[in-house]
């Protein structure tokens, strides 16, 4: 079998080494790929980014299904057209994908179908949005309408950070179309974690829980970043809030997609604010929907899953999810993202990495922004690489993936010390 996977992150490799374990899989071709991808027997590197070169390779090679990681290629159709052409793809239509594209669409949906998340109101004209920030007060939250990179959300602690908002992202236009409106939305306090589900468009297939860290330093210091580490499983997630989510967002977001005709195929990422208290009671409210993986949570969760994953997506795609079960390894799974010099503003690549840990079942280095040149492994993005380890405990995890962190080198690497601290049985209050 043949299968394809759209993405060139730390997210795709950790999913394409995943299905590459099936004995059915033949080749797993990553498009575009990067360094890690390239240099196995199972797995290919495909440099095609057009989307309907994308289908030509697919009819022709005769590629089993296609599973798609990042949210650009699913905003701009790719399920769409590969549907149209008879071929099997997992992830959202354009259309569902607006749960992600459109911070505006995701809002008045949750309000439609009565899926708790932050009071919110939404503006194209600078004078309205200000009158709002005036109101509502500060601490305020400012999110651009349209996908932004990971730059579209301004979490404002005064008035003057708020109103500042608004002008770039309403008045200069510096955002471009993706900023054209804006969601003001109240401030949430809590803890933030992810849940994520697989959902064939009526059934959901709940994967294991995770909980990333967004900061660039120690301590959730710094500016906000892709991801800089992440675990599975989170403890914050109780079963008995696993069951909450469920019940209170994951089916209510399934059935009201479906009621509003565009079911909902592919991965939904919800990130959560939970807030304090005993479980059956404490805050829990959606602050966005991704539709696909996370980013760097795919890497511990690819670690833990011990059965054929080619069969899932199968199934998935079959509109059977509700005949397929992953089977998960009971170890904790961390990851720490290396990141390059100068990231997350002006990342530099280009530098040589000269080593790394080498690959054993409990500790894999998955790729993301490199490249082989020359057969010569350099950096080639913000953020180079996730060394992920499984391991008896969240302590001896971390100790085990610093341990191999010590034998990753290149000029300006940067990685956090503390990646997993709030899964910690003892957990300090202050991180730092
Ligand atoms: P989003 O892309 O909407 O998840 O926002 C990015 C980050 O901004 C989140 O991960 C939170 O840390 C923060 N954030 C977003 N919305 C809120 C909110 N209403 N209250 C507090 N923090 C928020």
């Amino acid at each position: 079998m043949k299968l394809l996977v759209i993405g060139g992150g730390g997210r795709e490799h950790a999913l394409a080494w995943r299905l590459a374990q099936s004995p059915r899989v033949q080749t797993v071709y990553v498009a575009p790929g990067n360094g890690g991808t390239a240099g196995t027997d199972l797995l290919r590197n495909l440099p095609i980014t057009d989307l309907d070169e994308l289908v030509e390779f697919a009819r022709t090679q005769g590629i089993a299904y296609t599973v798609v990681g990042p949210e650009a290629p699913l905003a701009s159709g790719i399920v769409d057209k590969f549907r149209a052409a008879g071929l099997k793809i997992f992830g959202p239509t354009r259309a569902a994908a607006q749960l992600e594209s459109s911070k505006d669409f995701a809002k008045a949906f949750m309000t439609r179908h009565g899926i708790p998340t932050a009071a919110y109101q939404t503006f194209t004209d600078p004078e309205q949005a200000k009158a709002y920030i005036h109101k509502l007060g500060a601490p305020i939250v400012i999110k651009a309408d349209g996908l932004a990179a990971g730059k579209g959300v301004v979490v404002a602690e005064t008035l003057e950070q708020a109103l500042e908002a608004v002008d770039h992202m309403l008045g200069d236009g510096s955002l471009g179309e993706a900023g054209a409106r804006v969601v003001i939305e109240e401030f949430l306090q809590g803890e933030e974690a992810s849940f994520i589900i697989m959902c064939d468009g009526q059934n959901v297939l709940a994967l294991a829980t995770s909980q990333d860290h967004k900061r660039l330093n120690d301590g959730d210091q710094g500016p906000n970043t892709g991801g800089m580490g992440a675990y599975s499983p989170a403890p914050i997630i109780t079963p008995e809030l696993h069951n909450r989510i469920m019940r209170e967002v994951i089916y209510p977001t399934v059935q009201g997609m479906a009621a509003d005709g565009i079911p909902f195929t592919g991965f939904l990422y919800a990130g959560l604010m939970i807030g304090d208290g005993p479980d059956a009671t404490r805050a829990l409210k959606v602050l966005e929907f991704n539709c696909r993986l996370g980013d760097p949570e795919t890497q511990p969760i690819m670690m833990r899953i011990k059965n054929d994953l080619t069969e899932v997506f199968a199934k998935a795609i079959a509109g059977k999810l509700d005949e397929a079960a992953i089977e998960w390894d009971r170890r904790t799974a961390l990851g720490v993202v290396v990141s390059a010099a100068n990231y997350p503003q002006a990342p530099r690549t280009g530098d040589v990495i000269a080593s790394l840990p080498k690959d054993t079942d409990e500790c894999r280095v998955f790729h993301a922004g490199t490249k082989l040149e020359d057969g010569v492994l350099k950096t080639a993005g913000g953020r180079v690489l996730c060394v992920t380890v499984l391991a008896d405990s969240v302590r001896r995890a971390q100790a085990n993936a610093y341990a191999a962190l010590r034998e990753v080198q290149f000029d300006g690497q940067h990685y956090r010390r503390d990646i997993g601290w709030r899964a910690l049985p003892d957990r300090p209050r202050n991180p730092s």
